[in-house]
């Protein structure tokens, strides 16, 4: 690999990873909503909301790196490799991932890659999509009767079967699994083998905090049905535990409406 050294008389741009939030413009930090306004090269994700990328000058230069679950049209070391291009030949590159940067969004990757030929990089947190979508479905992921543990997994990762979530599911904890959908079953079936109940309370959240989301309810051993007989497509979460199971809030508050 050719090693990349900036022009003499170049500044070195800045690489940001910026997290945009779970969908919802409004759930972007001030910081995120500076950078993305006065942006000249944005390169982002599938998961960025085209509400967030509007709100970039006309002048902006756009660089979709979107990948898809068995789809990349980008490999990461590519998306590396651009971002150290731009920088180095003086571009300050806002660099927009969905949720926060470095929750299975490999901005821990980005950063190495950049620290590796010397551009400086910031990380802007944003609202990862667990915390964005128990806001929206008001599924609280923590409660003093329910739950003081909160854990989040990748449903797609490596070796699926050889990840250990012993004790991450069950009494007291919730689970939150991100990109979950494809392996229902067999994330249905690893947590029952290590003990949770069939029917531990589940909330599957679709497409959080965008006008489209859906909250779907039921137990874990319906897990794959419940995906599937709702038709339920990425992106989605998967959160299991007994606050899942809480009064719906909001159907509550719908029933308080209807009675007042
Ligand atoms: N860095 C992101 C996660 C990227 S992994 C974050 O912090 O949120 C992509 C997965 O995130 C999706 O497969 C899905 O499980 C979850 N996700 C992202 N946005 C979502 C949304 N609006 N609603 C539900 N799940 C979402």
């Amino acid at each position: 690999m050719i090693a990349l050294q900036p022009l003499a008389d170049n500044p070195v741009g800045t690489v940001y990873l910026v997290g945009a939030g779970p969908g919802d413009p409004d759930l972007l930090t001030l910081r995120a909503a500076r950078l993305v306004m006065n942006a000249r090269l944005i390169v982002h994700d599938g998961l960025v909301d085209p509400a967030i990328l509007a709100m970039a000058p006309r002048t902006c230069r756009f660089v979709s790196v979107a990948k898809q679950r068995s789809r990349h049209t980008m490999a990461q070391d590519d998306i590396n490799a651009l971002l150290v291009r731009e920088a180095l030949g003086g571009a300050d590159v806002v660099r927009l991932k969905g949720g926060d940067p470095f929750v299975f969004g490999r901005g821990g990757e980005e950063a190495e890659a950049c620290h590796a030929a010397g551009v400086p990089v910031q990380v802007v947190p944003g609202v990862s999509a667990a915390l964005g979508a128990a806001a929206a479905a008001q599924i609280p992921l923590t409660h003093r009767e329910n739950a003081s543990i909160v854990s989040f997994v990748a449903g797609q990762c490596k070796g699926l079967s050889d990840q250990n979530w012993a004790g991450l599911a069950g009494q007291g904890r919730t689970l939150v699994i991100y990109m979950g959908l494809a392996t229902a079953t067999p994330i249905t079936e690893k947590l029952i083998a290590d003990g949770l109940s069939p029917e531990m309370p589940l909330a599957v959240i679709e497409n959080a905090t965008r006008p489209t989301m859906r909250v779907l309810r039921g137990q874990l051993a319906g897990l794959a049905e419940l995906v599937e007989h709702n038709n339920v497509k990425s992106p989605a979460l998967i959160v299991i535990g007994e606050v899942a199971a809480r009064g719906d809030m909001m159907e509550l508050g719908r029933m308080a409406e209807q009675v007042a």
